[in-house]
């Protein structure tokens, strides 16, 4: 029987975007090889393993600091500098994987560790494919660009357009998608039924709301906001990690005029889109793929500076959403939503924008490397 190769993804569990889009490419991948996902900065030291970590806080409670980084290392001699520091922590930690794990070839969905698994592989010896996954579908920041990498994948026209102009070469380049999950491929399915499951009416208007991974973007006045605006609607919200919005809350559901019932970090956000019919959410690009995917109309409270701002432009461009920062406009944006004119001329530009099938066409490519 012939051996299964084997190809490493490497990400960092910062948010829940990295990690996602690993997994739904595995997912995709399936049995047709051996699959393993790699923290990079968890394995690789306790020093930049507390940046990664610094990541749910500073977005937060600060992501006017988060654009501030951003920005300042959108630039090639900062990220040189920045490669500098890591390089000795990275560099054995890659080195000491690719001569353990001898994978096949290897994908990485994050942009800080690209330029030094180029050089760890070139370093072992080895002839490894590497495929670097850009899961940031618009702007993407200069750190992803990797010229000597063997193909970059990306989410958007607009993205290869950026890719190109910053050095990236025009034939590695493959416009794909965001890899999301492939359980959101199937689209929406037995809305009402669901709803009932969940303890919801199976009828009414049901709002779906979430802040990435980490619960991130002033949920809490926004869903007060509603509670008190008089919309015919019930609420569904996933609060991720952040614990204590979670319990917050949960503390004030009963109180609530209307259904609303509060998940934490769950498995089952593509049942929960199911059951909704639009979402509210900060500018995350896995959250948006898969709202699309679920044919869900968009409203965009928050984003991060930098990183997300592209993707409100997506939204807007594509009219697949709106953007409303202030609690008022996201109430009087619902009322909009709930005339059935006004949300199927929206949902006729999802149908036209979703690429539901992006992690299964990933896949695809990246085992023609193998
Ligand atoms: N997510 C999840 N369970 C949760 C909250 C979020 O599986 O309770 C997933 C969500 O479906 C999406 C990802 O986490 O795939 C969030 O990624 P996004 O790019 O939207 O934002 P980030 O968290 O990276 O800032």
């Amino acid at each position: 029987m012939k051996m299964k190769k084997k190809i490493l993804y490497l990400f960092s569990d910062t948010g829940g975007g990295h990690r996602s889009a690993a997994s739904a490419i595995i997912k995709a991948v399936d049995a047709r090889a051996n699959q393993e996902m790699i923290d990079v900065f968890a394995e690789g030291s306790g020093f930049l393993n507390i940046f990664a970590k610094l990541y749910a806080p500073v977005i937060k409670y600060s992501p006017q600091m988060w654009g501030m980084l951003y920005y300042l290392l959108d630039d090639e001699k900062k990220l040189e500098q920045l490669e500098k520091i890591s390089r000795p922590f990275i560099l054995s930690t890659l080195a000491k994987i690719i001569k353990t794990k001898k994978p096949d070839a290897i994908v990485s969905v994050h942009p800080l560790v690209n330029h030094l698994t180029v050089q760890a592989i070139k370093d072992s010896g080895l002839k490894i494919p590497f495929i670097v996954v850009i899961t940031d579908p618009v702007t993407l920041h200069r750190a992803w660009i990797t010229p000597n990498v063997d193909c970059c994948v990306v989410a958007t026209e607009d993205a290869k357009k950026l890719a190109i102009s910053y050095g990236m070469p025009e034939k590695k380049i493959k416009v794909i998608g965001m890899p999301i999950h492939p359980k959101f491929a199937k689209g929406p399915s037995d809305k009402e039924k669901r709803r009932k499951k969940d303890g919801l009416d199976p009828k009414t208007f049901t709002i779906l709301m979430m802040g990435g991974g980490e619960g991130a973007g002033g949920m809490d006045e926004i869903i007060n906001k509603i509670d008190r605006s008089g919309i015919s609607a019930q609420m569904i919200i996933i609060t991720g990690r952040n614990k204590k919005l979670e319990e917050k809350l949960n503390a004030e559901a009963g109180k609530m005029k209307r259904k609303m019932k509060v998940y934490g970090f769950t498995d089952k956000v593509d049942e929960l889109m199911s059951e909704s019919d639009l979402i509210i959410t900060k500018a995350g690009p896995g959250t948006i793929a898969e709202a699309l995917a679920m044919n869900l109309p968009i409203i965009l409270t928050s984003w991060l500076p930098g990183q997300e701002e592209g993707n409100v432009k997506f939204v807007e461009d594509a009219k697949v959403g709106f953007v409303a920062r202030e609690p008022e406009k996201v109430v009087e944006i619902i009322k909009r939503l709930q005339n059935p004119a006004e949300l199927n001329a929206v949902l006729r530009n999802v149908k036209k924008t979703r690429k539901p099938n992006a992690a299964i066409d990933i896949a695809d490519c990246i085992l023609k490397y193998l």
